[in-house]
Parts: structure tokens; C-alpha cells; sequence
């Protein structure tokens, strides 16, 4: 069986900054896949070659087994892959509501959308009762879970998380953790890259590790939380 998501030796960068350097790894159905790594290891350069939003110098992207390299952005999306990026990118002046409609922009079945975004209040009940409210008024955790409900509302088959934990207060952290496992539970594949290790190694059942553009280290979460070189670099422990 084929992989869902497939890296073959990906290159990519920024004009004469080259970020990635043969990166190959893969993400199968179901999964929830993290991507870790210090500040500017190329973990968000990442995700934006995946979606077509950087373009790759070198090497594949293979989703459902069918090449998407260079495919433009909306393609891609129409294909199945959702990125959250990091900081959110909310329409702030527009409402929690608005926001879920604007998530829905590729699909023209109206009924269903309706459901859907009736569905997203009563799983996040927080946000059905902030409907009417505009997003830029939100909490920081609140926002988060909006980006992510917003990103569902394509109905995604793999869901890229930038750094959703990002500015987030710890009880919130372990909230918008639970909501990824959960969204995964229903069908959705994730892809999620974060600083903060411990959290999304504890949910992934896979990781990577990533530095200076490079895959250092690949197993599953519990065997990357338990990797002495993971634990004094990632983990903050001597
Ligand atoms: P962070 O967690 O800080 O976002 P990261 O692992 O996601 O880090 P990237 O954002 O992928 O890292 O950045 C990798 C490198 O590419 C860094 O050196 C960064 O400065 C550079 N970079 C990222 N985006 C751009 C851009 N749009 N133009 C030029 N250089 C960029």
C-alpha cells in the first residue's frame, strides 16, 4: 500500500538559501506524524513545500501515491491537504462564523457546509457561542481553534499544523493537543510541527527530527521521547 503522504529526498529554499536538504520522509493514513526541531530548522519551510506555497528545488511530493510536486496551491488543497499555518492568519475582521464559510471556499456543496459548520459549534461549543463575535476578538485559544475548524472545513484528508501551540497559555497547550488527537480519532491525518516537543511526541505515533534543513532521527513518539540526544536537546534536559 502506498504511503498517504511521500518526501522523496525534497530540496527547497529561498533564493541562494538553500533550507531543505534531501528530506524523505512519509506519512501514512491515520497517523498522526510530528516534525520537531530547534528555531529555523526548515520545519515550516516544510509544510509550505508540501502545499505548494514554496517551491522545491530538488526531490518529490507524492500524496495517495500521485505526484503533486509543483502542482499550484489550490490544486493541491482540492486534492485533500490543509495547512493551518503558524500564527494563525485568522480574517480578523470578520466573524467566527465568516471564518468557517471562508474554510469552505473550494466546495460549492452549500448544504453540507451548513452542516459542517453547525457540526464545528457543537463539537467546540466555545466557539458556537462566539459565532457572531469577530475573530480578531478572540482569545489566543480561542483563534487557535478556530484556524483549526476552519482548516476542517475543506474536509481534509491530511491536516499540516504549523506550531498550534504557539503563544498559547499550558492549559490551553493541553487543550488544542487534545482537540488534534480527537480531529485524528475522527479520520483525519495529521502532520504537526512544533517546539514543543514533549506535547506533540506524546501524541504522535510517529516523529521526525529535523536540523539545519537535515532528518537527524526518525522512530515512533515513545521511542523519540526516550532518545537521550531528543531528551538533552528537545526537551530541555541535562
Ligand atoms: P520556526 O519554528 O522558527 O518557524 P522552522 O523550523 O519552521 O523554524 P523555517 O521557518 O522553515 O524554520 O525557516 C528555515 C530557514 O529559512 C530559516 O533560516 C529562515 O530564516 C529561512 N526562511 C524562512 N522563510 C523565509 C522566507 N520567506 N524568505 C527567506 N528566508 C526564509
Amino acid at each position: 500500500m502506498s504511503h498517504l503522504l511521500k518526501l522523496d529526498s525534497l530540496e527547497a529554499g529561498y533564493g541562494h538559501l538553500q533550507v531543505l536538504r534531501q528530506i524523505s520522509l512519509h506519512v501514512d493514513e491515520g497517523e498522526i506524524v510530528a516534525l520537531i526541531g530547534a528555531n529555523g530548522a526548515g520545519k515550516s519551510t516544510t509544510l509550505n513545500t508540501i502545499c505548494g506555497v514554496v517551491p522545491p528545488t530538488g526531490g518529490r511530493v507524492l500524496f495517495r501515491g500521485g505526484e503533486i510536486t509543483n502542482h499550484p496551491v489550490q490544486e493541491i488543497v482540492g486534492l485533500g491537504i490543509t495547512q493551518i499555518p503558524e500564527g494563525r492568519k485568522l480574517f480578523n475582521e470578520m466573524t467566527a462564523r465568516e471564518n468557517l464559510e471562508m474554510g469552505a471556499f473550494l466546495r460549492n456543496d452549500k448544504e453540507a457546509i451548513e452542516k459542517d459548520i453547525d457540526s464545528m459549534f457543537e463539537r467546540f461549543p466555545i466557539l458556537g457561542e462566539r459565532r457572531s463575535q469577530r475573530a480578531g476578538s478572540l482569545s489566543g485559544g480561542e483563534q487557535q481553534m478556530l484556524a483549526i475548524t476552519r482548516g476542517l472545513m475543506a474536509r481534509p484528508k491530511l491536516l499540516l499544523l504549523d506550531e498550534p501551540s504557539l503563544g498559547l497559555a499550558p492549559i490551553l497547550v493541553s487543550e488544542i493537543f487534545e482537540i488534534i488527537q480527537e480531529i485524528n480519532k475522527q479520520g483525519t491525518t495529521i502532520l504537526l510541527v512544533e517546539q514543543n516537543a514533549l506535547m506533540a511526541l506524546r501524541i504522535a505515533h510517529r516523529g521526525y527530527v529535523i536540523a539545519t534543513g537535515r532528518l537527524m532521527l526518525e522512530g515512533t513518539g515513545k521511542e523519540l521521547l526516550a532518545d537521550e540526544n531528543v531528551r538533552k536537546t528537545y526537551l530541555g534536559e541535562e
